[in-house]
């Protein structure tokens, strides 16, 4: 007499975690409960599938929903795109403004050239600025409405 043959005459692993979901019929739960009282081993099978179904249940609510998957998909490139844009057009815009005003600076024009281009840039500069606040409060802005709804 081994091991594993009358296991598997009195139930397979099928069967057994039909046993765990209660889906059996009395007489099948029965003829389980009977092997399970006597057979070690198939209990350490029961007890471990039962684990096993107890984690999967338990994960089932950690893992986001497929509709949180979606939202996560369709924000996170447009959100990491526009601040790389944001990020792109502020350096380019300052690296610009920097040399214009190395270059005013370094030349041979009148002072009043030299105030035209810092006053320009000045307020390109500030026009910039209150721009970007604007961006950022509308995201903090967003963000809160998300989180709300
Ligand atoms: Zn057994």
């Amino acid at each position: 007499m081994t091991d594993t043959n009358p296991c598997q005459r009195a139930f397979d692993e099928e069967l057994l975690s039909g046993y765990i979901d209660g889906e059996l019929s009395q007489g099948e739960r029965q003829r389980i409960e009977v092997h399970l009282a006597e057979c070690a081993s198939c209990r350490t099978l029961q007890e471990s599938m039962r684990a096993v179904r107890d984690a999967a249940r338990s994960t089932a609510f950690a893992v986001p929903t497929d509709e949180q998957w979606r939202e996560t998909a369709r924000t996170l490139p447009g959100r990491w795109s526009r601040q790389l844009g944001w990020l792109f057009v502020i350096l380019c815009a300052a690296a610009g403004a920097g040399i214009l005003l190395w270059e005013a600076a370094a030349s041979p024009e009148p002072w009043w050239v030299k105030v035209t281009v810092f006053g320009v840039l000045g307020g390109v500069g500030l026009l910039f600025a209150s721009v970007l606040m604007d961006r950022l409060h509308d995201r903090r802005h967003d963000r809160y409405r998300r989180v709300h709804k």
